[in-house]
């Protein structure tokens, strides 16, 4: 197994959801048992000595990856989800989309000052989501945040976009 094997293991499919969208469909990669074991392991490789102390999912694709790298480095999962899906006290944050707004939450016991965060997410595009997400953690003060994806749309320059709010550190497994 190697990386390009990886990267054709990810499906396109034009114009989902709409017009002029390429979808990265995922399930193609995480369904073939040898390619999902070689992405799981190769993210691990990568963060193994970094100190995490939890891995922050964002729903719904962030979850999948997201456990199996908590697991594997041995450390508690919390994830971010859709409006109205936690039932505890709650942070919030709202950004923006192409059409109009969405919200992340997180538990506000979710996380503590000390801890070493690693957020995941299937997919980088434009950023927006991710930059909810590290807006989310950094209101624990926790001591750093890494950032992790599977796959970076590199054209549409979200690296750009994060790199710009805030000085967290970046990696995804495979580009495009
Ligand atoms: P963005 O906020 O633009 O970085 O979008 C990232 C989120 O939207 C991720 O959670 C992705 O799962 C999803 N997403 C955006 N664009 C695509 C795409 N072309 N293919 C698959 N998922 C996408």
């Amino acid at each position: 197994m190697n990386l390009e094997q990886v990267r054709n293991s990810v499906r396109d499919i034009p114009d989902y959801p709409k017009p002029g969208i390429i979808f990265k469909d995922v399930s193609t990669a995480y369904r073939d048992g040898e390619v999902f074991n070689f992405i799981a392991a190769s993210i691990f490789e990568k963060y193994k000595d970094a100190g995490i102390t939890k891995v922050v999912g964002i729903e719904a694709r962030g979850f999948i990856l997201g456990a199996v790298i908590a697991e594997k480095l041995k450390v508690g999962f919390v994830p971010i989800r859709k409006p109205g899906k936690l039932p505890a006290e709650l942070f919030s944050q709202s950004y923006e989309l192409e059409y109009g707004f969405d919200t992340l939450e997180i538990h506000q016991d979710a996380l503590q000052e000390n801890d070493v965060v690693l957020i995941h997410d299937d997919l980088l595009a434009t950023g927006g989501t991710v930059i909810a997400a590290i807006d989310l953690v950094s209101k624990f003060k926790v001591s750093s945040i890494f950032v992790n994806f599977f796959i970076e749309l590199d054209f549409l320059k979200g690296r750009d976009k994060i790199t710009q709010a805030s000085s967290v550190s970046i990696w995804s497994l495979i580009h495009y």
